[in-house]
Parts: C-alpha cells; sequence; structure tokens
C-alpha cells in the first residue's frame, strides 16, 4: 500500500506544471524526491532527469523509464482587445477546451485565463455554435481589454495548462490534470524506492529515467538512452481503459481499470523480456492484462529500442480513463501492482542477465 508521503509526492508531482518543453519545475519535484532512493542523480541539457543505482561495472544495467511532460498549450496569438489564441502542445483537445480555466506560466509568475465559452443563448453559427471548435477557434480572455495590459502579463509563447488539479473520486480511484503521465515519473520513483530498500537483493545496475518532450515524438528519450546505452529497458506510461461508454472493444481492445497492469505485445516490445516480466508478475500473483502493439506503441518504447546496436524493450502501463483530458482517471490498486510488478522484475535479474529471442 502507498504510504501518505508517497500518495503526498504522487499530488505534489500531478499538481506541478510540466508542459511538454517546460518541464523543469515537475523535473526539479522528481529529482528531490529520487534522490533519497539513487546513489546518484543527473540532468541533461534539455532536462531529462535520470537517477542511478549502481551495483557493479560487470553486471547489465536496466533502465526504467517514463516522460515528464503533460500535454498543455502554448500562447500563440494575442488581439488588439487582449484575447490570447492558444496551439497545442502536444495532443491537446481543443473540442474540450471552451469553459475551462487555465493556467499561463512565465519567469514573472501565473496569470488566471478562462477559455471563452459564447452563451448558449448567444450562440450562432459566426461564433461557432454547434460546431466542434479547433484550437484557432478557441480564445482565452484575462480580464484586459487591450493588447498592451496583456503584454504585460504574457508573451507569445508561454506555456498554458488547465488549471484541474488531483482529487480523489473514491479511497482507490484518483482523478486529474496530467496523471499522462507524471504518474510514470510516480512508478520509476517509487520503484526506486522499494529497490533501494532490498539492496542486498539487487544484482543489476538500475537507471530510471524521467524523460522530457515525449508527446511531441519521444525526444527525451532518445537523448538519455543514446547517451547511456542500457542493457534493457522497461518502460512504463499509462494506457487506454476502454471500459467506459461508446468505446469500441473490438477495435481497441480490452483494458479494464482496476484489473492490473497492462503488458503490451508486438512493436517494439522483446519477446523474451515481455515472458521473463508475465513470469514474474505470475510468481508475485500479480494481475495483469495484455494488449496488441500494432505498428507503433505510441511511447517512448518507440525511442528507446532501436538505438544504436538495438534494446531490448517493454512497455508496461496503467490503465487510463478519459486520456489527454483534465479529468484523467486511474486506479491506486493498478498504480501499486504496477510499482510492483517493475521492482519485483528488476529484483528478479541476475548479474549475467541477457535477453535474446
Ligand atoms: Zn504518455
Amino acid at each position: 500500500m502507498l504510504d501518505k508521503s508517497s500518495l503526498e509526492f504522487l499530488e505534489r508531482l500531478i499538481i506541478t506544471p510540466s508542459p511538454t518543453g517546460y518541464e523543469a519545475e515537475g523535473q526539479k519535484v522528481w529529482r528531490e524526491y529520487v534522490t533519497e532512493f539513487a546513489d546518484k542523480t543527473e540532468s541533461d541539457t534539455y532536462g531529462s532527469a535520470l537517477a542511478r543505482l549502481t551495483v557493479s561495472n560487470d553486471v547489465p544495467t536496466i533502465m526504467l523509464e517514463a516522460h515528464a511532460d503533460e500535454i498543455g498549450m502554448i500562447v500563440q496569438h494575442i488581439s488588439d482587445d487582449g484575447f490570447i489564441t492558444l496551439n497545442k502542445l502536444g495532443g491537446s483537445d481543443s473540442t474540450i477546451a471552451r469553459a475551462k480555466r487555465v493556467t499561463i506560466y512565465n519567469k514573472r509568475g501565473r496569470v488566471s485565463g478562462v477559455v471563452g465559452n459564447t452563451a448558449i443563448h448567444l450562440q450562432d453559427t459566426k461564433n461557432g455554435g454547434g460546431k466542434q471548435p479547433a484550437w484557432k477557434d478557441i480564445f482565452v480572455d484575462i480580464g484586459v481589454s487591450s493588447k498592451e495590459e496583456a503584454l504585460e502579463l504574457v508573451q507569445i509563447g508561454d506555456p498554458v495548462t488547465y488549471t484541474d488539479e488531483f482529487d480523489f473520486l473514491s479511497d482507490e480511484i484518483i482523478t486529474g490534470r496530467a496523471l499522462d503521465n507524471r504518474i510514470g515519473g510516480f512508478v520509476i520513483a517509487q520503484t526506486m524506492k522499494i529497490i533501494k530498500r532490498k539492496r542486498k537483493d539487487l544484482k543489476v545496475n538500475v537507471l530510471a529515467l524521467n524523460s522530457v518532450q515525449e508527446e511531441v515524438g519521444g525526444f527525451g528519450a532518445r537523448m538519455m538512452t543514446y547517451r547511456h546505452m542500457p542493457d534493457a529497458a522497461i518502460v512504463t506510461d499509462v494506457t487506454h481503459a476502454t471500459d467506459t461508454p461508446g468505446i469500441n472493444q473490438k477495435e481497441h481492445g480490452t483494458v479494464k481499470l482496476g484489473d492490473g497492469p497492462t503488458v503490451q505485445h508486438g512493436g517494439a516490445n522483446h519477446l523474451a523480456l515481455v515472458e521473463f516480466i508475465e513470469d514474474v508478475a505470475s510468481k508475485n500473483n500479480i494481475q495483469i492484462q495484455h494488449e496488441a502493439t500494432s505498428i507503433r506503441t505510441g511511447t517512448d518504447t518507440d525511442s528507446i529500442f532501436f538505438q544504436q546496436t538495438g534494446i531490448p524493450s517493454a512497455l508496461i502501463s496503467l490503465p487510463l480513463r478519459y486520456m489527454h483530458s483534465p479529468v484523467e482517471t486511474a486506479s491506486l490498486k493498478d498504480l501499486e501492482d504496477l510499482i510492483s510488478l517493475m521492482a519485483e522484475t528488476v529484483l528478479a535479474m541476475k548479474p549475467d542477465q541477457t535477453f535474446s529471442v
């Protein structure tokens, strides 16, 4: 069970803004927490952060990876009367933006805004009534009446997130903005915590990598993987829970909230490493679900496995409802099981561990 201080860290990590390309604040929170469970931490030039537990130079190095960034928006344009047009950072959904509170971040601090929603009484087709808006149709009101006033508070290029934060729907179900994938950073940090405690059983070196810029193409993971070339990688991200109304499970697979982390098969997922993980799950009575990867996993796994001469990689995921929205919803039971699965997998590896097909 996750203790109180772990849950406090989870909440702090999730509410700290970390939009793609602007992850420094969230990375600071992560690195400060994980320092206690690592021999060493470091960051690279774009801000990906890494924590390391070293056993010896003669054993394989296993990388645990998550991405630190969240989708968001960016200030694109300011009109003469002070309304702000946004563009997306990563896969932000413009059709859910209206009538939300947003926060704009810059060196001077935080600016609150609301995304304008023309009253239902006043809507006509000219102002977007009844239409799914694109980002160019969205405007943010920050309570000013001119471009000059707006420019005293914000600049073109400032990052933006929804203001929604963290909450419990029940003892087990959490909801918030940016569970994708701040919760992955939490998973690899908690895994380090467990491994550090069981250090006498650890036979391999461990790198925990919290990468920047996944949501725009998996770039942070590429930089750090190329630099460190681990012998295997276990990646964690969120995946679509498909157990809510209106989702075609024949098309998208069956994944249920609360039925455990998922193991992915196909694509970048290395057969022998996946089998190793399934074996660990079975020995430790951890319930897992299965997902098929058709072409790409859509995660940092795709950026990691093919670096240089190839790295056996596997993706284990947390089921998530309402991905890329401010009400992303997940189960703490799945979260705990995912952490156990990752930690037990690392602890099961031998000093001469290899993976081949
Ligand atoms: Zn993600």
